[in-house]
C-alpha cells in the first residue's frame, strides 16, 4: 500500500537521522510535503499499530481505554458507507490532504456498492465493519440475534473486497449501542470494538458549519482522540475540508491505525497511554504521601498493669467466672455484681475556659470540592455521552428493515490483510485461499 510504503520510507529516514542524535526519543512526524502535489496538506503523521486482543474496547465515550495517542493527535473514523456519491467525495477530500482514516462499513451498503469498499482499500484506509443492516436498538439484541448481524456484515464486506482482502478486525456498534454479551462475542473473534472520544453530530439535521464547530470544539476540549463522522452525509462532505484545514492550522496531527500482524507487531505501549488523561496528570489524591509505617520498638517488654493501679477498692473486683444472669441471681438471693468496675468520668470543671477559647474559623470546616478523582469524572460523563447517543440514528432508515439473508461466505484471515498488501496480489490470493476460515471458526483471528 502506498501509505505503508510511505511510512516505511519515513521510518528509515528517521532511523538514519536518529543515529546522529542521541536525544532522539520520539517517533517521526511526517512533513506535509510527503503529500505529492499538495505541499500544504495536513498529511498523516504516523501509523499506529495496535493489538485488538490486548485492547478489545476503545473510545472514552463508553470505555476506560482509548487509543494511545499523544497530545494533538487525531484519528478520523467514518461510519455507515459506502454510499457512492458522498463516500467518493469524502475519499477525494482525504486524498487531497493525504489523510488516512478508518471506515466502519455497513454490510448491506458494501453488498450494494462493493466498488466503494475496494476504493477504501486502494486508498490505504483501514476498514472495519458496522453490522449487516445497521439495526436500531442493538443494545437490546440477544447474542443469538446479534451474531448474524455481525457475521453477515463481515461476510458482505469481505466479499466486496474479494481475494485481495483488506478487512481489519475493527467493529463499531450501530448507534454505539453496546451490550456486554455482544462485546464478549466480538472479543472472542479477536475483533476490537471502537467507540469514539467525541462526535460532531453530523447525522443530525444541522448545517455543515455546526458539524465543523462541534468537531473542533469537542476536540479542543479533549486535546486528542477518535472523531466519529459519517461518510454518507452530505453535511459531512461539506464540513470536512474546513475541519482538515483547521486541524492543520491548530497544530493537530492525523494518526492512521492498523491492526498488528505477524509481520508488523503492535507498537509497545504502557497501560496509562491507553487512557485519554492518565490519572497522574489530574488526580490530586495520587500525590498525597502514604501514611508512614510506625515501628513499635520493645512493645513486648512493657509491664502489664496491675489491678491495684486502678485505685478502685484496693483491687477487689467482682469475679467474672459466674455468668451475668441477673434473673437467676435474684431468684437465688445472690447479690448482683456492681456496675462495670471502671471509674466514672467526672465532668470537667470548665469554669470560664470556654469563653476564653477562640471560636474556630469557618474556613476550618470548608470542604474542598474541586479535586475529584479522574476515574469518578470519567464515569458520569461517559454515561451522559451514552445517553445522548440513544438518539443517534446514524445510517439510512431503510437499512433497518433490510433483510438479513446474506449467505455466510468464507473469509480470509487477518494475517493476509496487511501482509498481502505488501506481498502482492498474487501471493495475497494464494494466502487468502489457504487461510480462509468460516465466520464461526475464528474469523479475523490472527
Ligand atoms: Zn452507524
Amino acid at each position: 500500500m502506498i501509505g505503508n510504503v510511505l511510512v516505511g520510507v519515513r521510518t528509515r529516514q528517521w532511523a538514519a537521522w536518529c543515529l546522529g542524535l542521541l536525544a532522539c526519543i520520539t517517533a517521526p512526524i511526517a512533513a506535509a510535503a510527503d503529500c505529492p502535489g499538495h505541499p500544504d496538506a495536513l498529511g498523516t503523521s504516523r501509523t499506529l499499530v495496535v493489538d485488538p486482543k490486548a485492547h478489545p474496547r476503545i473510545g472514552t465515550m463508553q470505555y476506560a481505554e482509548t487509543l494511545p495517542l499523544r497530545d494533538h493527535e487525531v484519528v478520523l473514523t467514518f461510519d455507515d458507507g459506502p454510499l457512492p456519491h458522498n463516500s467518493n467525495q469524502i475519499l477525494e477530500i482525504l486524498a487531497s490532504q493525504c489523510v488516512k482514516a478508518t471506515f466502519f462499513t455497513v454490510g448491506r451498503m458494501a453488498r450494494d456498492y462493493p466498488e466503494g469498499v475496494r476504493k477504501l482499500r486502494e486508498a490505504g484506509h483501514s476498514i472495519g465493519t458496522h453490522t449487516q443492516n445497521h439495526p436500531l436498538g442493538f443494545d437490546k439484541f440477544s447474542v443469538e440475534r446479534a451474531k448474524p448481524e455481525i457475521d453477515d456484515g463481515i461476510a458482505s464486506v469481505t466479499a466486496a473486497l474479494g481475494d485481495g482482502g483488506g478487512l481489519d478486525p475493527f467493529f463499531r456498534m450501530p448507534g454505539l449501542r453496546r451490550a456486554p454479551a455482544v462485546e464478549d462475542y466480538l472479543a472472542s473473534l479477536g475483533i476490537q470494538i471502537w467507540s469514539a472520544d467525541f462526535l460532531a453530530d453530523d447525522w443530525r439535521h444541522v448545517p455543515a458549519s455546526r458539524v465543523y464547530e462541534l468537531a473542533m470544539k469537542r476536540l479542543e476540549a479533549k486535546g486528542k482522540g477518535i472523531l466519529l463522522l459519517h461518510d454518507i452525509q452530505a453535511r459531512t462532505v461539506a464540513a470536512l475540508p474546513r475541519i482538515l484545514h483547521e486541524l492543520k492550522a491548530r497544530g493537530y496531527r492525523i494518526v492512521h491505525v492498523v491492526p498488528a500482524t505477524q509481520e508488523q507487531p503492535a507498537a509497545p505501549s504502557e497501560p496509562p497511554q491507553w487512557q485519554l488523561h492518565p490519572p497522574s496528570e489530574t488526580v490530586a489524591i495520587s500525590h498525597w504521601p502514604k501514611i508512614p509505617n510506625f515501628v513499635f520498638a520493645g512493645a513486648g517488654t512493657l509491664p502489664a498493669p496491675s489491678l491495684s493501679d486502678s485505685g478502685w477498692h484496693d483491687g477487689q473486683l467482682v469475679p467474672l467466672a459466674e455468668p451475668f444472669d441477673r434473673g437467676s441471681r435474684r431468684a437465688r438471693g445472690v447479690p448482683l455484681p456492681r456496675q462495670a468496675p471502671w471509674p466514672r468520668q467526672s465532668p470537667l470543671a470548665l469554669g470560664n475556659a470556654a469563653i476564653a477559647l477562640p471560636v474556630p474559623a469557618q474556613s476550618v470546616f470548608e470542604i474542598q470540592e474541586k479535586p475529584r478523582a479522574a476515574t469518578q469524572a470519567v464515569t458520569p460523563s461517559s454515561r451522559r455521552a451514552e445517553r445522548t447517543l440513544t438518539r443517534e440514528a446514524d445510517g439510512p432508515a431503510n437499512l433497518v428493515s433490510a433483510e438479513a439473508g446474506a449467505s455466510r461466505r468464507t473469509t480470509p484471515g487477518r494475517l493476509n490483510l496487511r501482509g498481502a498488501r505488501q506481498a502482492g496480489a498474487a501471493q495475497m490470493a494464494a494466502r487468502g485461499t489457504r487461510l480462509a476460515a468460516g465466520v464461526g471458526r475464528g474469523l479475523l483471528r490472527r
